[in-house]
């Protein structure tokens, strides 16, 4: 692909003199943070995600890898420091890894960080690529070390994969952190060795509290587990100091005394955070969502693909902006409600 530096953008819409014009919302908070998913489709299935028969978007809509970078280099433009690719699998999307090399080759100069969520099936292949173009920490999702449980959940057998793909990763020099939902009497039971294991490798574990997020075949309250009860048995079996470690992200860190490892929680549902959000959201196809548990979207594909593609993506971003809302509206507490969004993780980029 073709990577070389756009030429300078108008300098009303992008800059205020000669600094970018930055990205404040409605809330005053302001914007350093994209989530870009790169593709809606994935090599495995994890039932709190999407269906085994999943449709995914026709590849004429998603954004070439050279759109995915001009859109990228937008954001950074307008003072968006980190860059976290996602997806569906980021991993599985061809040629990948030259959208990472081009972005990569803006590191140390106007983005400090460029990182991926992945599923690691495809890390082993990809772990050295990735630290050359520049990635220093990777997020690998991973909710049970029981390869039956893992098959029964993600509906591939794919668990010795993502543990070579972690091994790389480390061997490569990321540093990995661990994602795992929380899922009622699915990894409930294990997530303390999964917790231990973790940090036995040196990586950090963080728990999500399942979302609301998309039609799967099981019902929603099934699979949830309040991370508030998880915390508490935790807290019994080992001693959780609260940290002072901040991501700028919605977890709260404890430090696991007997471990010696950091445990991040992520609950959407016991506890709100997003008085803190400093990202946008955008989708392969180029639709920005200002947040993950809201409805509302503005149409950057449309802007980019447009005779002004510079000033009508400005205007775009400055309209998600002014419609990102205050907070989330998810809802776990009622069986047989709609799910709160029709669009699934997969879609969004988690
Ligand atoms: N495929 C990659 C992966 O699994 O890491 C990246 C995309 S995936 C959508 C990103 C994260 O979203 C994963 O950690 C996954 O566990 C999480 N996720 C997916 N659906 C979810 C849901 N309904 N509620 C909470 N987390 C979810
Ligand atoms: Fe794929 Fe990630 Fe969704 Fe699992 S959570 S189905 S790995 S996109």
């Amino acid at each position: 692909m073709n990577d070389t530096v756009p030429a300078p953008r108008k300098p009303d819409l992008i800059l205020v003199g000669d600094r970018p014009r930055p990205l404040v919302d409605g809330f005053q908070r302001r914007i350093t943070y994209l989530r870009l998913s790169v593709t809606d489709r994935c090599d495995l299935r994890c039932a709190y995600c999407m269906p085994e028969r999943m449709t995914f978007l026709p590849k004429k809509d998603v954004l070439s890898l050279e759109e995915l970078y001009e859109l990228a280099t937008g954001f950074i433009a307008r003072g968006v420091t980190k860059i976290r690719i996602t997806g569906g699998e980021p991993l599985v999307r061809r040629d990948i890894i030259d959208l990472f090399t081009a972005l990569g080759r803006r590191l140390g100069q106007d983005l400090a960080e460029l990182t991926l969520t992945t599923n690691g099936t495809q890390l082993a292949e990809h772990a050295e690529a990735l630290a050359r173009a520049g990635v220093r920490r990777v997020n690998v999702s991973l909710d049970t070390l029981d390869r039956a449980t893992f098959t029964e959940l993600t509906r591939r057998d794919a668990l010795p994969q993502v543990l070579e793909g972690i091994a790389a990763a480390k061997a490569a020099g990321l540093k990995v952190k661990l994602n795992a939902v929380a899922l009622k009497g699915v990894n409930e039971a294990e997530l303390p060795d999964l917790i231990a294991w973790g940090h036995s490798q040196g990586h950090d574990v963080t728990l999500i509290e399942v979302m609301p997020l998309g039609d799967v075949e099981e019902e929603r309250l099934d699979q949830y587990l309040p991370l508030d009860a998880v915390r508490a048995a935790l807290a019994a079996r080992w001693t959780l100091t609260d940290s002072s470690h901040k991501t700028g992200g919605p977890a709260r860190y404890v430090d696991v005394a007997e471990t010696g490892g950091r445990l991040g929680f992520i609950t959407p549902h016991t506890g709100n955070f997003c008085e803190g959000c400093n990202r946008l959201r955008v989708t392969a196809t180029g639709q920005l969502y200002p947040c993950l548990g809201g409805g509302e979207q503005v149409d950057l594909r449309a802007a980019l693909r447009s005779d002004a593609p510079e000033a009508n993506l400005a205007a775009a971003l400055d309209e998600a902006l002014r419609i990102k809302p205050e907070k989330h509206h998810f809802r776990m507490d009622q069986r047989g409600d709609a799910p709160a969004l029709a669009r699934h993780m997969s879609m969004t980029g988690g």
